[in-house]
């Protein structure tokens, strides 16, 4: 498959089209309006500057050949014309995501794959507002995918098994390390790990039973892991677990929201990105 469709040019929409736009395949790029799509250079010249600091093979010319396959349109049938994939990176709202399938529906040749790169949403509630549940499925990227290569390729139930290893293999042409979900699972493998073990680290620190350097140190020398649960939340950044834990059911979690607000928020201590979070960097 070499023609990419990706829907949506945010956060993760723009990292999408850039990497398989670098592997070399042609990418057109939808947004909602033309003033998005005018800016898309920007993003591109941030994207390139941040491939030739990771990627140590990263030259000019390969990083402005990958702009050169790169096509940006606010018209969604001309988007969609050749499309053998899509991939769908709009807002992590349901009806939103059911329109959007609706209306590719329309205007999608027959031979396109329908992906959703959706963090939370399960992909069976999107495939009956689709024309073509079988070739309908989740491939969910990390952020920063340069350099968190994972790509979670999940089927639902109606998924046809082919088009389930075309996408697995369209996931490598794209220089993505495949992870086979062969059932649907909220979060997928990485996020059915990491929120547990994230929740067990904070609930410790909550309850007092230990500081969150200590709980990073054990798991780190313990494990050899490169990192601590509270290191990976300085990566994550506070606003994610603010927001995952502020109306949880368990008060612990509501209370670790609470600290987060007043201990950090609130003192612009953001994570690794601002500088400072639960260490300073
Ligand atoms: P974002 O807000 O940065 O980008 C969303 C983009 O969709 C914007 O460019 C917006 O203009 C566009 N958009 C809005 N309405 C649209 C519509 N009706 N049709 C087409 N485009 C529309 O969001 P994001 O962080 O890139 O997240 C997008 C998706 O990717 C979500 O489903 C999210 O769960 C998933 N995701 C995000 C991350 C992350 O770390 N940000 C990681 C993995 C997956």
């Amino acid at each position: 498959m070499q023609n990419l469709t990706v829907l949506g040019t945010g956060v993760l929409g723009s990292q999408i089209i850039f990497q398989a736009a670098y592997m070399g395949k042609h990418v057109e790029a939808y947004d909602i309006s033309d003033e998005i799509i005018a800016k898309l250079p920007d993003r591109w010249e941030y994207l390139k500057a941040a491939y030739k600091r990771d990627i140590p093979d990263a030259a000019d010319e390969k990083l402005d050949a990958a702009v050169s396959r790169i096509h940006g349109t606010a018209d969604m049938a001309e988007a969609l014309k050749d499309a053998d994939i899509v991939i769908e990176a709009v807002p992590e709202r349901l009806d939103i995501k059911q329109s959007t399938w609706k209306k590719v529906s329309d205007l999608a040749p027959a031979k396109s794959i329908f992906c959703t790169n959706s963090s939370t949403l399960l992909p069976s509630a999107m495939a009956p507002f689709t024309d073509r549940p079988e070739k309908f499925l989740s491939f969910h990227f990390a952020n920063e995918i340069w350099k968190f290569n994972t790509g979670e390729i999940m089927s639902q139930p109606q998924t046809d098994r082919d088009v389930f290893d075309q996408v697995v293999e369209f996931a490598k042409e794209m220089g993505m390390v495949p992870i086979k979900i062969h059932k649907e699972q909220p979060g997928y493998v990485l996020n059915s790990l990491l929120v547990p073990f994230l929740n067990a680290a904070s609930d410790l620190w909550v309850r007092g039973v230990a500081s969150f350097e200590d709980i990073d140190k054990t798991w780190k020398i313990a494990t050899g892991a490169p990192a601590g649960p509270f290191e990976i939340y300085d990566t994550v950044g506070m606003m994610t677990p603010y927001n995952l834990s502020k109306d949880s059911s368990d008060p612990v979690q509501k209370e670790f929201a609470e600290k987060i607000k007043t201990d950090f928020i609130d003192n612009g201590r953001m994570g690794k990105g601002s500088g400072h979070g639960f260490y300073d960097y």
